[in-house]
């Protein structure tokens, strides 16, 4: 839709440009939320696609994915890219997450190539699956703040509440960092939904490290990612007794699911992954 209150839109072609955020200047970035519903608080906005970053770099602490990367280049549909996501996938198991979150979400094709992994982070929805994701996959955040320094927060931290998170004015999401024990984990996830088609009521991800460490992450169901962490694979009562002890206050209502429902279906899938990881376990012995 036309946004008729912005009277402005920036380009963003080096950092200097993104002084300007803040207030009622607000980031562009694939502009599939942004231009879906009136954005009365803006005039302006700084288009943050052209500043060039490349979507997927690896580094020696692990992989870093742009803010500005489109969901089609994290799930491996898209062209261009820097890495072959085929090859990461067959060295790093932990990045099967990245097609399966893209594909929880209730969007076509178009805004798959359109639709950012930051503008998903940052828009910080119960069902941001990919946000969910990479809590799953232990990401940090790297954040430039308006003053020029930078900022790194554990991206299980990041969000605050339904559209909330600890982004302050003026501050852009630069960077999602996965760590290497991530990407060599292996993972699982499942999905439910009130509707075969309909947005997730419930979302689990599981996370096992090579060292056996083990982390559950609970998202759509709960108004913010929710992790649980564990020193092992988890047993079925394990499980049923870390879900039963997160607060009832962050269960999240919605047409998509009332908190009961998402609790117990929410219970029921972090008990299959955790399942499967186990298989895993004993496969390897
Ligand atoms: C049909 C349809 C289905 C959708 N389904 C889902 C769904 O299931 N789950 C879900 O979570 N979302 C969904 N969305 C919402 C949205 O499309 C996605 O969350 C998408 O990933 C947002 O990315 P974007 O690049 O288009 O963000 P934009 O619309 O450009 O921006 C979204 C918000 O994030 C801010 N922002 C973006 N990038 C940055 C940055 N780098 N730093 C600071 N702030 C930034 C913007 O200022 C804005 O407030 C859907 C949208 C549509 C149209």
């Amino acid at each position: 839709m036309d946004l008729d209150t912005i009277r402005d839109v920036i380009v963003a072609r080096e950092r200097a440009d993104l002084a300007v955020v803040g207030g009622s200047c607000g980031v562009l970035a694939g502009g599939t939320f942004l231009f879906s519903e009136p954005q009365e608080e803006l005039d302006r906005l700084v288009d943050i696609s052209a500043l060039g970053w490349p979507a997927l770099t690896e580094t020696r602490e692990g992989l870093e994915i742009a803010a500005t990367c489109t969901l089609a280049e994290l799930s491996g549909a898209g062209a261009g890219r820097e890495l072959g996501v085929e090859e990461m996938r067959a060295d790093w198991p932990g990045t099967a997450l990245f097609a399966q979150s893209c594909r929880a979400l209730l969007a076509s094709h178009k805004i798959w190539r359109t639709a950012t992994v930051g503008g998903n982070v940052c828009l910080s929805l119960p069902a941001g699956a990919v946000l969910g994701a990479l809590v799953a996959l232990d990401a940090d955040a790297l954040v430039w703040s308006p003053d020029g320094s930078d900022r790194r927060i554990p991206l299980r931290e990041f969000v605050l509440g339904p559209g909330r998170n600890v982004l302050t004015s003026g501050e852009v999401l630069r960077s999602i960092d996965v760590p290497i024990r991530s990407l060599h984990a292996r993972t699982a996830f499942r999905k439910i939904a009130l509707a075969p088609l309909g947005r997730s009521g419930a979302v689990v991800m599981g996370r096992r490290e090579v060292d056996g460490r083990c982390a559950l992450t609970i998202t759509a169901a709960t108004t913010r990612p929710i992790v649980l962490d564990f020193d092992g694979t988890p047993g079925a009562a394990e499980v049923r007794g870390a879900v039963a002890a997160i607060d009832p206050t962050l269960w999240f209502d919605d047409p998509h699911g009332a908190p009961d429902w998402r609790r117990h279906v929410a219970g029921v899938l972090a008990g299959a992954v955790a399942a499967e990881l186990r298989t895993e376990v004993g496969d390897e012995q």
